[in-house]
């Protein structure tokens, strides 16, 4: 402040003196940051499914109650009418985009997350396996430390990651070791270890990724590849995965999953009482109503609702996760329980478990979401709509207790009463989209 070093003399103190106690006291006076006030509350992890506000300070969750004095928040937004949940958090996402590499997930079948993540009110994303051991450092150099999106990463069990057949046929580079050495030196980034697309009748990639999983001490993904009577389905998820583990891409019936009567492929339920989670991994080419409805109907629920975001999956079917999400509602799943299967058991799958959760003390990663009642209609990957009276939309997001998504300019204060020369209008205690420069000292 230029009147604590510019002044000098007796007047200069008692004012500087004066402006640090108007400083502090002002600052004492907001005891939160930002006020959410009366949303509807979706918090599966505190059983809390009610109107509630929701109190945030230096970036967590400060307080949720029934009703909190807004004469204690720096900003208050009203939310009435609107659901309020953590940030979903996506398990399946393919972001390691920019190496250049064509026909690739390491390259451009991937795309950057800050521009699918927020608007569609997800906040973490666990990358499922784009890179591998050997590319690794640069996937995060270039995309993860630079994303304001909490990016973690399922890393390939191939050496290469996921840069096509070539690489991610070649049962060589599916070494265990080195796998779980990169996972232990990236604790809490590196989430679980990947299999993906593998051609061959081998057991080899599904083997060597357990065997990295159990020494790293993390779970494993299974994108089973191509389908081969030597390894079948029945036996992976009853014998070789792990209590723990995730099989991906639940609802393809590319690999069995549905029997040839039309019904869940028993071992499914059988392996899920071992401890094995199914998660959706919608993506281009694993999602179809014919086998995703009469699995609804059977009670073959997933234990999480995932995207597989990438450029062949962005525009087509899947789109985002709200659609995801929305395509759930429809088939009859509740709200809070479609909200639990894309925020806490995700969470908990990942061992994350301060995230997807509103506790005071988490971090105030918070999706606002509206939901839409109307005429819709919702594609599976063959193009094939299921209709729909309802849709999510995301209204606000929050990463770390600031805005960094805002459709409606709920935050925002009307431009008319705002003065003529007005520039930027939040305040960086908030917000993260336009907050005001930093303070020349
Ligand atoms: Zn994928």
């Amino acid at each position: 402040m230029e009147t604590l070093n510019g002044t000098i003399g007796r007047c200069g103190a008692v004012r500087a003196t004066l402006i640090v106690f108007a400083v502090t006291c002002c600052y004492a006076q907001a005891q939160y940051d930002l006020l959410l006030q009366g949303g509807h509350v979706i918090d599966a992890k505190n059983k809390i499914s009610a109107t509630r506000d929701v109190a945030i300070r230096d970036g967590k969750i400060a307080a949720v109650e029934a009703r909190i004095d807004p004469a204690q928040a720096l900003k208050v937004v009203n939310l009435r009418g609107l659901y309020v949940t953590p940030g979903l958090v996506d398990i399946h996402v393919h972001v390691y985009a920019g190496t250049g590499e064509r026909g690739s997930y390491a390259g451009d079948n991937s795309v950057y997350p800050d521009g699918f993540t927020f608007r569609a009110g997800v906040t973490t994303v666990a990358d499922a396996g784009s890179s591998g051991w050997r590319n690794f450092d640069d996937f995060k150099q270039h995309v993860i430390d630079r994303s304001k999106t909490r990016v973690l990463a399922f890393l390939n069990i191939v050496g290469h990651g996921m840069r096509g057949p070539k690489y991610e046929n070649d049962l060589s580079d599916m070494e265990a070791k080195p796998a779980a050495e990169m996972a232990l030196r990236h604790k809490g980034l590196i989430i679980g270890i990947k299999t993906a697309h593998y051609a061959g009748p081998e057991w080899t990639p599904v083997e060597h990724a357990v065997e990295a999983g159990t020494l790293a001490d993390i779970p494993v993904m299974v994108d089973f590849g191509t389908n081969h009577k030597e390894r079948p389905l029945s036996e992976l998820v009853t014998k070789k995965l792990r209590p723990g583990d995730i099989y991906t891409h639940e609802y393809s019936g590319l690999r069995n999953e549905q029997d040839k009567s039309g019904h869940v492929n028993p071992a499914l339920f059988e392996a899920r009482k071992r401890g094995v989670i199914f998660d959706v991994g919608h993506g281009g080419g694993s999602f179809a109503w014919r086998i995703a409805v009469p699995a609804i109907k059977e009670g073959f629920l997933p234990d999480s609702i995932s995207t597989d975001l990438h450029i062949g999956s962005m525009n087509s079917g899947l789109k985002d996760m709200l659609n995801v999400m929305s395509k759930f509602l429809v088939m009859g799943l509740a709200l809070d329980d479609v909200v639990a299967r894309s925020t806490w058991n995700p969470a908990r799958e990942i061992h994350h478990e301060e995230l997807g959760n509103l506790s005071v003390g988490a971090p105030a990663d918070v999706s606002v979401l509206r939901l839409e009642r109307g005429e819709f209609g919702f594609a599976d990957i063959y193009g094939a709509r299921l209709r729909g009276d309802r849709r999510l939309t995301c209204e606000l997001t929050l990463r770390d207790g600031k805005v960094v998504y805002d459709l409606n300019a709920i935050t925002r204060p009307d431009w008319d009463t705002l003065p003529r020369d007005y520039r930027q209008t939040g305040d960086a205690r908030w917000d993260a989209i336009n907050p005001p420069p930093a303070r020349r000292p």
